[in-house]
């Protein structure tokens, strides 16, 4: 089979290097991929930039693509797997009408109070002052959101009012997330852990991933702004199985059956973020994709063919497959550019990546997320640069795989967080 992945980040990397695994795969092709991605074997990544519709579309007719894989948010709610689609070519990603549930968080918030799927009260405004209002009326803490698409950095949990105005005169008086922040979402704070549930849908049928945890805010401690993700790890032992089931029931189905109630056909992976409270598990936000970095802890515990689980979905057949993962655990840590994630520098060279092959063979994977290669080096290229994937008997070998590999791979301005994982761990001694 030949396969092509769209995107350029971690996410993508993971799912390449799961495809190249998978014996019935030849060719990888990936658009426009990155350095990492491009020392795989069976990869090849092709310059076309994820965004480029019509390219991305010829290019698979040409070289017969028996699969497209498209990891990002953008080109999904700009309509790639519905150009695809048309086009005869098998593409794994919801429509561009079912990627609202991401594409805005106006739209899943409307479904979920109609269908009675647990997440935080909110209102939304797109007159700055009625927002202010609206916060001076409720207090802090509460959480001030961009409406569109803003790269996970669009969410302020304001702990004080003054911070909770702050943060709307920011995204709607001086559009710091762009046209994200015409309309923001305010919601109710919600208190607990976090964890995400990612399930394959396949239209009816939904079957959940082993859970991962990310570490959203910067620094250790959970301190500092928000980001894409810092680090993530699976499985998280200090939530019971019976958490999927009950996730899955409450919130997964419901949404899925719902969507297709408003003639929504939802197909490929759904991203449940979610709390759990006191009162059970609430929605902190879906994704229409893969999370990353939960996609870089989760893939590899995968233990089915991903082309017959990608296949299931795309014809409908969920029911018909059983879906095994591992009993290894995952920890993913995210080596970041200085300033991130505020403004930060690119085209910073990296050192030490192929020695990490070399000290921790199958024990450790370093996912690319922001790279690039220039004059023959490979550079930073993003705010989340790197994942260093650390694969054990438990979480605690897992861990102490990643964070022995870190010292190895260098760039000016690196920075990561030294305590992911650390919950998982604790909670099971
Ligand atoms: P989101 O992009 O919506 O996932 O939000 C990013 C992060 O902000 C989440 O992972 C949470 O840590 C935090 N967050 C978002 N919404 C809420 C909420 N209603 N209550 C508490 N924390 C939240």
């Amino acid at each position: 089979m030949r396969v092509l992945v769209v995107g350029r980040g971690g996410r993508e990397h993971a799912l390449a290097w799961k495809l190249a695994q998978s014996p019935e795969v030849l060719n990888v092709y990936v658009a426009p991929g990155n350095p990492g991605i491009a020392t795989i074997p069976q990869c090849e990544c092709v310059a076309i930039d994820e965004l480029d519709i019509e390219e991305i579309v010829t290019f698979a007719i040409q070289k017969t693509m028996d699969l497209v894989v498209v990891g990002p948010e953008a080109p999904l709610s700009a309509g790639l797997v519905d150009a695809l689609t048309d086009s005869g070519i098998p593409a794994f990603g919801p429509t561009k009408d079912a990627a609202q549930i991401e594409a805005s968080k106006e739209f899943a918030k409307k479904l979920m109070v109609e269908y009675n799927i647990p997440t935080a009260a909110y209102a939304s405004f797109t007159e700055l002052e009625a927002a202010k209002e609206y916060i001076r009326k409720q207090g802090a803490p509460i959480v001030v959101k961009a409406d569109g698409l803003a790269a996970g950095k669009g969410v302020i949990v304001a702990m004080t009012l003054e911070e909770a105005l702050d943060a709307v005169d920011q995204i709607m008086g001086d559009s710091i997330f762009g046209n994200a922040g015409s309309r923001v979402v305010i919601e109710e704070f919600l208190e607990g852990e976090e964890v995400t549930i990612m399930a394959f849908v396949d239209g009816k049928t939904v079957v959940p991933m082993v859970m991962a945890q990310d570490h959203k805010p910067v620094f250790d401690n959970n301190e500092g702004p928000n980001t894409g993700g810092m680090g993530t790890y699976s499985p998280v032992p200090q939530f019971p199985a019976s958490l999927t089931d009950e996730v899955v029931k409450t919130i997964i189905q419901p949404t899925v059956d719902a969507l297709k109630d408003k003639g929504i056909v939802y197909k490929g992976v759904l991203y449940a973020g979610l709390m759990i409270t006191k009162d059970g598990p609430k929605v902190i936000e879906f994704n229409a994709r893969f999370g990353d970095p939960e996609t870089q802890v989760v893939l590899p515990r995968l233990e089915t063919e991903i082309i017959s689980v990608f296949s299931a979905v795309i014809q409908g057949k969920l029911e018909y497959i059983d879906i095994e993962w591992s009993n290894d655990a995952t920890v993913c840590i995210v080596m970041a550019a200085g300033g991130y994630p505020g403004t930060y520098e690119k085209g910073r060279v990296i050192t030490g990546l192929e020695q990490i092959d070399r000290e921790f063979g199958n024990n450790v994977y370093v996912f690319h997320a922001g790279t690039t290669t220039k004059d023959g080096e490979i550079v930073t290229n993003g705010g989340r640069v790197l994942g260093v994937m650390g694969r054990g008997m438990d979480l605690l070998q897992a861990r102490d795989y990643a964070y022995q590999a870190i010292p190895y791979i260098a760039f000016e301005g690196a920075h990561y967080r030294t305590d992911i994982g650390l919950k998982g761990i604790k909670n099971v001694q």
